[in-house]
């Protein structure tokens, strides 16, 4: 769905997906395939609970979830050679900073995810410069400790910006911003409808990994595939395009062939 936001999966009283319901009406089809995350999807999208099967919200509350991350794009006026493509800043006591996603925390030197395109693709910075993409592991919204309001996001990305001062070739990156956005656990949650605003879905932990983690499809629902993050395989996007691929195949070899 590109413009149109997925309101509802609908059903035939014999079990069967028959269409889903969006933002602009009805669409009856012969399956339905959801890329929404699947707790969510769930929760929110399946609204009889037989077709929930196990996963009541009682349930998906238990299950346990991945951190989320704080994403800030920065479009800087100065040209940074010095960087590669893909860059790992390791912060000052680098295990806490990592457990503290874990915990409810953000870690006071935190460790970061630099990425710059622009070393590779000049026309990503039309008028020279660079373009960073930095990257946080952060608490998930299930944990209460942060609100991520405006304070809160001004206080991170001041703190992202003094550790990022430790960086030779980065000393004065603040005086060389043009332009600077951000993606928080919020918008992971308002703007792709992930659970709780996780960046991978459920955890891969051993009771939620493989044969353990919600399947691609529920044994309530015939012609209704899931694919994605918080199913089986798992997370990352390799997975996940195994988890495509699974259904895919899946659907081939139905009478839908
Ligand atoms: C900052 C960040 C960095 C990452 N880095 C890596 C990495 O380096 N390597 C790696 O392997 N993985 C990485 N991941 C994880 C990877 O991005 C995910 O595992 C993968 O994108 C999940 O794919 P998906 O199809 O399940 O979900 P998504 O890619 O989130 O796709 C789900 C889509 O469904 C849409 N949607 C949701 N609800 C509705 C609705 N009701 N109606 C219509 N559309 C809806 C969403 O808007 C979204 O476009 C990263 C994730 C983040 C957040």
């Amino acid at each position: 769905m590109q413009d149109t936001e997925l309101k509802i999966i609908a059903f035939f009283l014999n079990n069967k997906a028959i269409g889903v319901k969006t933002s602009t009406g009805i669409e009856k089809s012969d399956l339905v395939v959801c890329n929404a995350d699947f707790p969510y999807a769930v929760k929110n999208l399946i609204k009889d609970k037989y077709y929930k099967d196990e996963y009541t919200d009682e349930k998906l509350a238990k299950m346990k979830y991945t951190c989320s991350t704080f994403t800030m794009n920065l479009g800087l006026k100065k040209e940074i050679p010095e960087l590669a493509v893909h860059n790992i800043y390791l912060g000052k006591k680098f295990k806490e900073g990592i457990e503290a996603a874990f915990t409810g925390a953000v870690p006071e030197n935190p460790s970061l995810y630099i990425y710059c395109p622009s070393r590779i693709d000049r026309s990503m910075v039309k008028n020279g410069g660079e373009c960073l993409n930095l990257m946080l592991r952060v608490p998930n919204l299930l944990f209460k400790e942060i609100s991520w309001n405006n304070t809160d996001m001004e206080l991170l990305t001041n703190k992202i910006l003094k550790e990022l001062e430790n960086i030779p070739c980065l000393e004065d990156i603040e005086e060389n911003i043009l332009y600077k956005n951000y993606v928080s656990p919020l918008d992971m949650e308002s703007k792709f409808n992930a659970y709780a605003g996780t960046a991978f879905g459920l955890s891969p932990t051993l009771t939620q990994t493989n044969y353990f983690r919600p399947h691609y499809r529920l044994s309530s629902a015939d012609n209704l595939y899931f694919v994605g993050n918080s199913v089986h395989p798992g997370p990352g996007i390799s997975l996940v395009l195994n988890s495509s691929k699974i259904v895919a195949e899946e659907i081939l070899s139905s009478k839908f062939h």
